[in-house]
């Protein structure tokens, strides 16, 4: 194969029509040309491949042809743009900043812009990632950019233009270039391989599209390569095998798994992806844009929106009929979770089981009563006579509230001689079980129903996992939510609470006054937490904050004060000239 070329230089467009993806842009620049409006610089903005420096290329091309068409397209024939074409044209220079990026690569460009073309109008300097120039350069360049000889036209290229000097932006006409569609692309890919004479799938240019992510350049590097890879049958197996894609076969036989709570075969399913080297994160957030997918599809409208062959998307329409919008949305909301959670996740691999578990469930028959499941009975644990005898609810602890296990539970509590209705503490306070957290206090409750002899006691153990940043949620929703009390809600937000572990934050307060205040509250602000965090064991340390002496510094005399105490000869200065601050 002496003669291969890449097809992403065999099909470099040659004209501004044949640009894939920016229409409008080529248009614009095509009306610039006819009308004769050409600014002298022009940065060009974009993703890599995505027909930035072409552009700049038929740009130059153009402005230098002797006989345009009609439509402001260079001809192709003239003398000016064969040189072009063949790549011998001393009107283009290019210099790639990203190598050549000192004072002196940018010194030997300013002394041949001097020089007026021989042919054609104008000299074109194409200057590639122009973000990569050193300060330096830059400033040399400048000048030239501030009073460039009328025959010169610069055109900047970059990926970063965040990174252009704003007195580089105020000289240049600015073109932004946006990514390829996905559509656009496989259909420049279908053109090539029509060319080309690969027979193609559908589906495996759309995975291909795909994975260059909006450059045309990476999609048609990536084609050649299955193209080498298959022989020249690009089908979509071979594609997602050379790619290490994750075939949309497994989302569909996961989504049938979950849609009729059929969890086994779903386990199976994920073990079989995970042996395949698949990361279980990578899964996760495919089984979210399946179900995107499937969400976008249950409307004929919205499913436009979904960029795959045609064919598959009518598997998708198919599969969307059979979910209910709540179900997606239910199933979304939790598969996000779980993205979110998997970075802190130490079993990762048991996050993703428990994913694929808790999708099925919400197919289950019971699905609606979720709450029903967790929650346990415990048996009663007084007779009345202890009930009558245990000292009342003691203050709020920031304890946890650990349920009571089986040997709390069977302890002998019992006490034989009958009680007066006094409280009688001296009994047997060291089995007395805590349920404080959940608000539930056992002497209360039985009190109240004194002529039951079995009080039974529900409590609802949660053990959810959460992340920092849903702690840090619902503690500033629990603050907005105060209204009377503005003292505890601005503690709260002032101080947010730190993870230290799986079911322990620490709120790091400022004085006393701002832990008393949250002292107070905590039984309050914990219920209300162990509850939206589904986590009955979350506890809470407040700390007063070690540097709390360190007194903020707001009027200018505190801020001087402070910068004497850093720098002893600032004191100094002020003591032998007699300074006051004003
Ligand atoms: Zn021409």
């Amino acid at each position: 194969m002496d003669n291969y070329i890449v097809s992403a230089r065999k099909y470099r467009p040659m004209t501004f029509n044949s640009v894939v993806g920016q229409r409008s842009l080529t248009t614009t620049l095509k009306n610039a040309i006819a009308s004769g409006k050409l600014a002298h610089a022009y940065l060009f903005c974009g993703p890599r491949g995505v027909g930035k420096t072409t552009c700049a290329r038929i740009f130059a091309k153009t402005i230098n042809c002797l006989t345009p068409t009609a439509d402001g397209e260079a001809c192709n024939q003239c003398e000016s743009c064969v040189a072009f074409n063949e790549q011998r044209s001393f009107n283009i220079h290019e210099l790639d900043a990203a190598s050549n990026n000192s004072v002196d690569d940018i010194r030997s460009l300013i002394e041949q812009v001097r020089i007026p073309p021989q042919i054609g109008k104008y000299k074109v300097y194409i200057i590639d990632e122009v973000h990569m120039l050193s300060q330096a350069a830059f400033n040399a360049f400048l000048k030239t950019l501030e009073e460039p000889p009328h025959h010169a036209i610069f055109i900047l290229a970059t990926t970063e233009k965040h990174k252009i000097l704003p007195t580089i932006l105020s000289r240049c006409q600015i073109y932004d270039f946006s990514r390829i569609t996905i559509k656009d692309t496989v259909e420049h890919l279908q053109y090539v391989a029509t060319q080309e004479n690969v027979k193609t799938e559908p589906e495996a240019l759309n995975v291909l599209a795909q994975k260059a992510d909006g450059g045309m350049r990476d999609a048609l590097s990536i084609f050649d390569q299955v193209v080498s890879f298959t022989g020249g049958n690009v089908t979509y197996k071979a594609v997602i095998e050379n790619l290490n894609v994750l075939d949309y076969e497994y989302y569909f036989r996961l989504t049938d798994c979950i849609l009729t709570n059929n969890v086994v075969e779903g386990l199976l399913i994920l073990n079989e992806i995970l042996s395949k080297g698949f990361d279980g994160n990578n899964v996760i957030t495919g089984i979210a844009s399946h179900f995107r997918d499937l969400l976008l599809c249950k409307d004929l409208k919205t499913a436009e929106l979904f960029e795959v062959g045609a064919s598959i998307r009518e598997r998708y329409i198919e599969t969307a009929k059979r979910c209910s919008n709540e179900f997606l949305y239910k199933a979304i909301e939790l598969v996000n979770e779980s993205d979110l959670n998997y970075r802190y996740s130490r079993n990762k691999r048991l996050l993703s089981d428990l994913t694929i578990i808790r999708l099925c469930q919400l197919s289950s028959p019971q699905a609606g009563s979720e709450d029903q499941k967790k929650k346990q009975v415990i048996d009663p644990i007084f007779s009345k006579q202890e009930v009558s005898a245990q000292p009342t609810a003691t203050k709020p602890s920031t304890q946890p509230a650990s349920p009571p296990d089986n040997q709390q539970r069977k302890a002998p509590v019992i006490q034989k001689e009958p009680v007066t209705n006094q409280p009688q503490i001296s009994g047997t306070p060291n089995v007395t079980p805590k349920v404080g957290g959940m608000g539930v206090s056992i002497s209360a409750f039985g009190q109240k129903k004194e002529e039951t002899a079995k009080a039974e006691i529900t409590i609802e153990v949660l053990n959810d996992r959460f992340t920092p940043l849903q702690l840090i949620n619902e503690w500033k929703a629990y603050a907005e939510s105060l209204i009377e009390e503005h003292h505890l809600k601005n503690t709260m937000l002032n101080c947010l609470p730190n993870l230290l572990e799986n079911t322990v934050f620490e709120v790091i307060v400022n004085n006393p006054v701002q832990e008393q205040r949250l002292q107070d509250s905590a039984m309050d602000i914990l219920s209300k937490l162990r509850v939206q965090l589904r986590n009955t064991h979350l506890r809470m340390e407040i700390r007063i904050s070690e540097n709390n002496e360190k007194k903020l510094a707001f009027t200018p005399a505190e801020k001087f004060n402070l910068m004497m105490e850093e720098n002893e000869s600032l004191r100094r200065l002020k003591d032998e000239f007699g300074l006051e601050l004003s």
